[in-house]
């Protein structure tokens, strides 16, 4: 069973081409400037199974990959590679998960999460390392340039979608009375982003919700 705090079906803010996320609740690090500080608390979120997780991130058919961010990822790394096999018995997707930790503790067995070797071995790209403010140099689909990008698999390292020099982009959803910021922001977006929240919970109720990216992703691991 995973504790997902938020999914989103179709985006392209994520990754290359149109993909699906799942944010996962719980994270060690507690990055100054997170952008999804919600998401950090070890609490109860959504309870789902992978087979569940699955069917809802491919109701899309034009999905045609997955993106793990957070809270953090590899604290659930079991689930969610389990999450990648049963998706992959369906459809060919491909896989860019964030970490704050980095691959070669990962790959020693120096951090808490007994999975991770499931999950790496699933994964084509890894982004990895925690969100340092200082080093947000506002390009990329990272948070911060000490983050790093790692071509685990052939896949998606054909060039054609540049993970670190790339502008930034972000998607708005909006649904009912919730907004959820998808992507890692271009410099500006998330103030303006809060600022357009703050407003409409001076209008409405009840309120509406913050749904930042990644952390480690300046957003969620
Ligand atoms: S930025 Fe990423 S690694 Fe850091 S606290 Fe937020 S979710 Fe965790």
């Amino acid at each position: 069973m995973l504790n997902v705090a938020a999914t989103w079906v179709g985006t392209e803010a994520l990754g290359p081409g149109l993909r699906s996320v799942v944010w996962v609740q719980e994270c060690p690090f507690n990055c100054r400037g997170c952008m999804a500080p919600d998401w950090i608390p070890a609490r109860q979120a959504r309870a789902v199974t992978p087979a569940e997780l699955v069917a809802e991130l491919l109701a899309d058919p034009g999905v045609e990959g997955l993106t793990f961010s957070g809270g953090e990822p590899m604290l659930q790394a079991a689930g969610l590679a389990e999450t990648v096999r049963l998706a992959r018995a369906v459809r060919d997707v491909s896989v860019i998960c964030f970490t704050g930790y980095r691959l070669e503790n990962l790959e020693a067995g120096r951090t808490p999460t007994p999975g991770a070797p499931d999950l790496l071995a699933v994964v084509d790209v890894l982004i990895d390392g925690t969100y340092v403010a200082a080093l947000d140099d506002g390009r990329g689909l990272r948070g911060s340039s000490n983050q790093r990008v790692h071509h685990l698999t052939p896949q998606l390292s054909d060039g054609g979608f540049d993970f670190t020099g790339r502008s930034r982009g972000a998607e708005i959803a909006v649904s009912g009375n919730e907004a959820l910021l998808i992507g890692v922001p271009p410099a500006g977006l998330l103030p303006a982003f809060d600022s357009a929240v703050d407003s409409l919970r001076t209008h409405t109720s009840p309120r509406p919700r913050t749904r930042p990216t990644p952390a480690s992703h300046t957003e969620g691991s």
